[in-house]
């Protein structure tokens, strides 16, 4: 899952950077409305953290923006506890949830939860394929009821195939979900990921499309 954050508080930035990826979500940040619509124009992202104070472009034009060219990307706006108003609008213009600042980053994390297993229409924090189970709030993996430790990247590839059992991925788009911008991921990066994959599960569980990349595959309980 890839989270773009529109946020101009430089404390609230490093935190919620570190947070997000120690939580194995790819994130992009920008720091003002109008890059937050250019980059909603270029990229794909799953998720947005909205800010609603923000220099150039406030959050709720950004919002109104995005809506209004057809984008119907998940938006999760962030604001501050006078703001009751926006955040009324904010719902209204097309918003999924809102957290009021100061917020607990535990609580942050569960809401991003709730909007990706709506977005999947999973109902729970289980993602299972046969003999293949992951645990999206503790990060756990279990192979045949056996934990197996997966590296950041394994993980978020793993679960990116999961989450579309019937899609095919280029390696490039593979890449494009679990890599920030200019992260500068060598060419054959998936190629290895999905090796050490199939080397702690098995063969099965990820499929090669010959000329094309990957899916995923098809597992006994
Ligand atoms: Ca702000």
């Amino acid at each position: 899952m890839r989270i773009l954050l529109v946020e101009d508080d430089p404390l609230l930035i490093s935190g919620l950077l570190t947070a997000l990826r120690h939580a194995h979500y790819g994130v992009e940040h920008v720091a003002d409305g109008v890059s937050a619509t250019q980059a909603l124009k270029v990229n794909h992202f799953d998720l947005v953290i909205l800010d609603l104070g923000l220099p150039r472009m406030d959050g709720l034009d950004v919002l109104r923006h995005v809506r209004a060219a057809g984008n119907d990307v998940p938006v999760l706006i962030l604001s501050a506890r006078e703001g009751t108003r926006d955040r009324i609008t904010g719902l209204d213009l097309g918003a999924d949830d809102y957290l009021v600042k100061p917020f607990e980053l535990d609580e942050l994390l569960a809401r991003i939860r709730v909007i990706e297993r709506r977005r999947s229409g999973v109902t729970v924090n289980q993602l299972q394929l046969g003999a293949l189970k992951m645990d999206l709030a503790s990060f756990a993996v279990y192979w045949h009821e056996q934990r197996i430790d997966l590296q950041r990247m394994e993980f978020m590839l793993l679960k990116h195939l999961v989450e579309s059992p019937q899609r095919v991925f280029s390696r490039a788009q593979l890449e494009e979900s679990i890599y920030g911008w200019g992260d500068g991921a060598e060419s054959n990066t998936i190629d290895v990921h999905v090796h050490h994959i199939r080397k702690k599960t098995s063969a099965d569980v990820i499929k090669t499309v010959r000329g094309v990349g990957y899916r995923l595959g098809e597992v006994e309980a």
